[in-house]
Parts: structure tokens; sequence; C-alpha cells
């Protein structure tokens, strides 16, 4: 019953992704991230306001379902959040992939349901690829306002 649910969801974002394209805005932090183990990539852009807020997220690549919808659930999740926000749900994230335990609150909003990734191993890096992208351009954002 639950799996038929994730199947669902996944599908929704993987055939109707959310903030899918490219960020013209000049300022936006752009980054190229693959997932070897399956062949997926991804190009990141994450516009970041002064007041340390996601202003706007886009991605573009072409990969495997489990990959693609969950860069449209991890984009449609932190928008408008601030870096720290945005940090505190990749670290709820990979924790509910790694551990399969479920999560109290609803924080994590659709990409909940990708808890069932957790089973397969050899797709959590599909599931992790666009957050790990996130983290990795959140921390070069920090280092260079240094
Ligand atoms: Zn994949």
């Amino acid at each position: 019953m639950l799996d038929q649910l994730y199947k669902q969801v996944v599908m929704d974002h993987y055939q109707k992704p959310r903030n899918r394209g490219r960020i013209e805005n000049p300022d936006a932090n752009r980054l190229p991230y693959k997932n070897p183990t399956c062949g997926d990539i991804i190009v990141l852009g994450v516009v970041i306001n002064s007041q340390n807020t996601i202003e706007d997220i886009k991605y573009e690549g072409e990969g495997c379902s489990i990959s693609m919808a969950s860069c449209s659930m991890m984009t449609e999740q932190v928008k408008g959040k601030t870096i720290n926000q945005a940090k505190n749900l990749i670290h709820l994230f990979k924790g509910m992939i790694k551990t399969g335990n479920s999560l109290e609150d609803e924080s994590l909003g659709d990409a909940h349901y990708l808890i069932g990734v957790h089973k397969f191993t050899a797709r959590h890096n599909c599931a992790l690829m666009g957050w790990q992208a996130l983290e990795k351009i959140l921390m070069l954002h920090e280092r260079d306002k240094r």
C-alpha cells in the first residue's frame, strides 16, 4: 500500500518536474554533479540573496526516475528557506535514506516518500545526489563569503 503511494508520488515528480530548467540570473551559483553508479547527471543552479535565503533554485539534467524526482522534491522543499534551514533538511533527508527511519514531522514534504529507497542500497546515490549538490553549493557559497 505504501509502496503504491510511494511510486505515485515519485512518478508525479518525474513526469511533472518542479523547478526544472536553467536559472538565467548571472549571480546564480551553478554546480555540475554526477552520480557515476547510475549515470545520473545534473547541473544545479541556486540564487542566494543577501539575507542568506535561497531565492531561486533549478536543476537541469538526465537520469533515472529516483534521481530526477528527488531533485524536483528537494528544490520544492528548500526554495525560500534560509541556508541553515536548508542544511537541516539535507541532514534530515540523508539520515532518512541511510537509516530508513521515518521522520516525526512533515518538514521533508514529498521527499519523505523516498524513504522506500533505503531498502535499495545501490540507489541511495540516486536519491541523494541533488541534496549533495545543494550541500556543496551552500558550502562553497559560505566559503567564498569569508
Ligand atoms: Zn539513478
